[in-house]
């Protein structure tokens, strides 16, 4: 065993937010098992194509073959496991692909986790992190008065999504009850920042808000959600990594409540100034029908984590969106990429074979 991390959908939203950052402060080999799905844009890591030390894999959790090999030939002392099918209202219109990656996915590379486990040693055991990321939406919805998640609050998941993250968790944590499996499980409330594919509330609202397009809300917009700048939460995980204890769950959150409504007029008052072309923004402003089942509240407590683990979040939630408009705005060639055929077309030069690595 040696230095090396694996992560698993390193090209998504979090995923490439984490090894952007991991290379920003160390020189630690990490590599990068992708499927490259809709959600990933390996254009965001491409900087680091000549990296030393990155090595991307295009593959699948699925595939158990596949998964095992890397295990065995690169030796990795962690798995950090992202990969994930992540968007709820795709779950509500097809679940199918949730269930397989998220469940299936996760099952694979646990069963692979476990054959790898016998090849070390007692000590090389104990130092193997396998680290879950998850979701807060396991815990199902809030009410105004209810306090926030804790670690110990019952699974209620309510969206297809939602439920199919909550088998991995139990999973995971079966995993580490029946064969002592490293891991640990971190539940994080909604992410945001640079990199975002646009199909997501926030870069959904900028982009469609640029195009002078409507802005659309669900319902009356006061669901509320706890957002976290997403280097915060990468910040977590590498806290959690080096820190946190096998077969604990940590949440990771921002305690920034906020009303969606409020967060789509905030990122309008921040356009206005930003890009006052098209101002007012909020005009574009367009309520429309709720999605199904949709959740009313989520709310986390991240006392366990700052306490065990010493982690604050940096930003607050006015200062996040303000670097995430600027960073769209200054970032327009990136947005193109996902947005066009580009990008399609660079995926297909570059991962054209399948199992094809560039280091
Ligand atoms: P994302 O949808 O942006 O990226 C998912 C990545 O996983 C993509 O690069 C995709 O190609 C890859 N992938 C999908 N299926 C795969 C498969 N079968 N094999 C290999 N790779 C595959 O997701 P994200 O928003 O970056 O979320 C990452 C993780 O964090 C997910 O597990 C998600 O549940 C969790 N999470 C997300 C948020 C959030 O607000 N985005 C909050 C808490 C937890």
């Amino acid at each position: 065993m040696n230095e090396t991390i694996l992560v698993t959908g390193g090209c998504g939203f979090i995923g490439s937010n984490f090894v952007l950052d991991w290379f920003g402060t160390t020189q630690t080999p990490l590599i990068n098992l992708d499927k490259l799905t809709y959600a990933a844009n390996p254009l965001t890591l491409a900087p680091l194509q000549s990296k030393p030390g990155y090595s991307f894999v295009h593959g699948d959790i699925c595939d158990r073959e596949q998964v095992t090999r890397l295990l065995y030939d690169k030796q990795p002392r962690a798995i950090l496991h992202f990969a994930a099918e992540s968007h709820v209202d795709r779950s509500i219109v097809g679940p199918e692909d949730f269930i397989q990656t998220n469940i299936n996915g996760t099952f694979t590379l646990l069963e692979a986790t476990r054959s790898y486990l016998k090849t070390m040693s007692a000590a090389e055991h104990a130092r193997f992190r396998f680290l879950h990321v998850s979701t807060d939406e396991v815990y199902g919805t809030l009410r105004p008065e209810d306090p926030a998640f804790r670690e110990d609050t019952a699974y209620a998941p309510n969206s297809p999504y939602a439920a199919s993250k909550a088998a991995s968790d139990h999973l995971v944590r079966a995993y580490v009850h029946t064969y002592k499996v490293p891991a640990i499980i971190t539940n994080c409330s909604n992410n945001y920042g640079p990199y975002q594919f646009p199909e997501k509330l926030i870069p959904l609202m900028i982009e469609s808000a640029l195009a002078g397009k409507p802005l659309p809300v669900y319902g009356d917009g006061q669901q509320v959600r706890d957002w976290l700048y997403v280097n915060d939460h990468c910040a977590a995980l590498r806290l959690v990594l080096e820190k946190g204890a096998p077969g604990e769950t940590y949440n990771v959150g921002g305690s920034n409540e906020r009303a969606n409504l409020t967060i789509v007029r905030t990122i309008c008052a921040l356009l206005d100034e930003l890009s006052p072309q098209g101002a007012p923004h909020a005009r574009l402003i367009s309520f429309v029908q709720d999605r199904a089942g949709h959740d009313r509240r989520y709310a986390i407590n991240a006392e366990k984590i700052k306490r065990e683990l010493g982690w604050q979040p940096s930003v607050s939630v006015e200062q996040g969106l303000r670097k995430t408009v600027e960073w769209y705005l200054a970032n327009r060639e990136w947005v193109r990429g996902v947005t066009s055929g580009d990008y399609l077309k660079w995926l297909e030069t570059n991962y054209a074979t399948r199992g094809a690595v560039c280091a």
